[in-house]
């Protein structure tokens, strides 16, 4: 029995497990000092079930509660948050009537959404100075909990805010307000405790960005900043992303043409030029030769179908908004956002006994997803893209051996671009379809040929598709940065959609498995992770000109034709311009062409080359039969052959 007056107790989950009991009205800040005065002082905000949330924000009895505290990643972004309020206040500060949006931290830094705000790059210098008056000031960064009535009038001429705050207004009684000097802002927060407790800034960019990312709705401008402990870590960072423009794929594919996207054509809709075609068919004949070994058997769809097949795979009902829908007389079609629906048909179109199983069909099969034109960036995100698709069909005692099979083809496609990986196994979610029996099974064997692969994964629980688990697969390419990757799915869902069927031993009818598997997934995506990963300095087997031939002078060039004739089985071209050689050796340089070979009177007269590579190394007196072997090893090297099935 409680005592009269005693405050009422309630306890929090900490980290390790450990429950802790605070007083019923406690914050997140009482209980770290509950934990000790060393966190209490250091705490920045907490943690409730996962939420970031202010320090003053009240626990309640059984929350799981973690401290954050300086130096970890939610410190950062809780200081990059203050740090938008910061750019936020500078713009107010230097232009009028501008409506304020929403400022939030991000992976990499915060934004800033304004309207009515006419700025252009040059003006960020100044902005960021201001930001820096703001952080030298220290400004103690005050939070309070106001009324939706007193919000209101506080917000009194910010459209965006009052749109934001009528729907907090919907659930709550009161909101928080963040101020700093003579600005305040509508926010939940967290933020650091002074302005001064922010470290190094920089603002990067400036973008169009849709109120709330609706099309519909008004073109804000989008300013976006960053911000780090120190200089040093924001120079670490610059660093890296000047690294990253460098090999900006939109920017090398320019230089190189290979690809355009044109306003004419059409958004998100990507134009292979000759020089990028070349790559990809590179690319789809190396994958060609892994299927054909791994007995697939290629099909074709076509790009449209009737939406009753849609209806049918399930797409229609939970995908219809990224689909492009229209209708022929009475018939409504839709581009097709997925292959598999397709494959699924043709197997449909037969009956099968259990011995003709596994099933494996590939298709390079062009899809159509409708994303906001605003995501929308080079290869990264585009309305059509090709999948290097592949579904089997196979009996439930088959998933392991087909399993092992795919992964030892996607490892070989990851090594041979010399890519790192790591692999996940995604389990059952809480909401799944298929019985517990076929679930078990699955499970076990991907289990089994994860273990029996002897390469380390994680265990995503609940992670899988509600249809079946999968394996997914990340790399990361030359500067570090880390991309998804293939994955092998499992489906027990399509099969049943389709009543497809097979005869079994039993003579009775049973349902195949079905395997969604991609080795590249999207040519778009990979193409665009090969260009920045190589620079554009392609390995020679994919370099859409591999060699090319520099006579010294036009004396030369009918010798420089013939050279180039010994080695037509190579994408090889004669430099034929009217121009110095100091200027076709730059231009094979900034074409990215892996070997040149340079002909004057000596190699002219003695009847050899000499060969200079893409890092400046140059060899004379070099025999033309030489220099073939050593590019056609080079190649042979560089393409792996299948040898999985070995
Ligand atoms: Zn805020
Ligand atoms: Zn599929």
């Amino acid at each position: 029995m409680s005592e009269p007056n005693s405050q009422e107790r309630i306890a929090v989950v900490l980290p390790d497990g450990s429950e802790l009991a605070v007083d019923a009205d406690a914050t997140v800040e009482d209980c770290a000092y509950e934990i000790g005065p060393g966190l209490g002082s250091d705490t920045v905000a907490g943690k409730l079930d996962g939420d970031l949330v202010a320090k003053e924000q009240p626990v309640y009895d059984g929350a799981e509660l973690e401290i954050i505290t300086d130096g970890s990643e939610e410190s950062l972004e809780v200081m990059r948050h203050s740090a938008a309020h910061c750019l936020a206040q500078a713009v107010e500060r230097h232009y009028d009537d501008v409506d304020l949006a929403i400022g939030p931290p991000t992976d990499e830094g915060f934004y800033y959404d304004f309207d009515n705000l006419d700025i252009d790059e040059e003006d960020l210098a100044e902005l960021e100075a201001e930001m820096e008056e703001i952080i030298d000031a220290d400004y103690e960064i005050e939070r309070e909990e106001v009324s939706i009535e007193e919000a209101e009038e506080r917000l009194d001429g910010e459209p965006y805010k009052l749109e934001l705050l009528s729907e907090f207004a919907e659930e709550n009684d009161t909101v928080t307000f963040y101020s700093q000097g003579e600005w305040e802002d509508l926010c939940a927060g967290p933020h650091v405790d002074s302005t001064g407790e922010i470290g190094a800034v920089k603002l990067l960019e400036i973008a169009g960005a849709y109120w709330r990312g609706n099309e519909e709705n008004t073109m804000q401008t989008r300013v976006y900043g960053t911000a780090f402990e120190d200089e040093s870590d924001l120079e670490d960072f610059l660093e890296r992303k000047r690294e990253a423009e460098k090999r900006d794929h939109r920017r090398i594919g320019n230089e190189m043409d290979l690809f355009s996207i044109q306003d004419v054509t059409g958004p998100g809709l990507p134009l292979y030029h000759p020089a990028g075609k070349t790559v990809l068919s590179e690319l789809e004949g190396f994958v060609r030769d892994l299927n054909e070994e791994a007995g697939y058997d290629y099909v074709e769809t076509p790009h449209v179908f009737k939406t009753d097949l849609w209806h049918r795979s399930g797409h229609y009902e939970n995908y219809q908004d990224d689909m492009f829908i229209f209708d022929v007389g009475d018939d409504e079609f839709g581009l097709k956002p997925m292959n598999c629906p397709g494959h699924a048909a043709i197997f449909q179109d037969h009956s099968w006994s259990y011995r003709d199983l596994p099933i494996r069909y590939a298709e390079n099969g062009k899809v159509y997803r409708k994303e906001q034109r605003g995501e929308l960036s080079g290869l990264s995100r585009v309305w059509a893209f090709t999948i290097d698709d592949g579904h089997l069909f196979i009996r439930p005692d088959q998933i392991r051996q087909e399993v092992e099979e795919i992964m030892d083809m996607i490892t070989d496609v990851l090594e041979t671009f010399d890519l790192e990986y790591e692999m996940a196994l995604a389990t059952r979610p809480e909401k799944s379809v298929g019985s517990d029996e076929i679930w078990e099974k699955a499970e076990s064997q991907l289990e089994n040929v994860l273990e029996a692969h002897g390469h380390e994964y994680e265990v995503e629980e609940g992670d899988g598709a509600f249809y079946g688990p999968k394996i997914d697969f990340a790399f990361e390419d030359a500067i570090g940065r880390s991309w998804d990757g293939p994955t092998v799915q499992l489906d027990f869902n399509m099969p049943k959609r389709f009543d497809l069927n097979y005869v079994g031993e039993d003579n009775e009818e049973h349902r195949p498995v079905m395997i969604h598997r991609a080795l590249y997934g999207s040519y778009e995506r990979f193409f665009m992770m090969l260009i920045e990963h190589y620079e554009g300095r392609f390995p020679l087997w994919l370099a859409p000109e591999q060699v090319r031939v520099l006579p010294i002078s036009d004396d030369n060039l009918g010798y420089a034709h013939r050279v180039a004739n010994e080695f037509d089985d190579f994408r090889v071209e004669v430099d034929d311009r009217d121009s110095t050689l100091e200027r076709k050796i730059r231009a094979a340089h900034d074409d990215r062409v892996p070997y040149q070979i340079i002909v004057g009177d000596n190699e002219e007269e003695d009847g050899n080359i000499s060969v200079r590579d893409r890092f400046e190394d140059q060899e004379y007196d070099v025999e033309i039969e030489e220099f073939r072997s050593h590019l056609e090893a080079e190649r042979d090297e560089q393409r792996t052959e299948p040898d999985f099935l070995q």
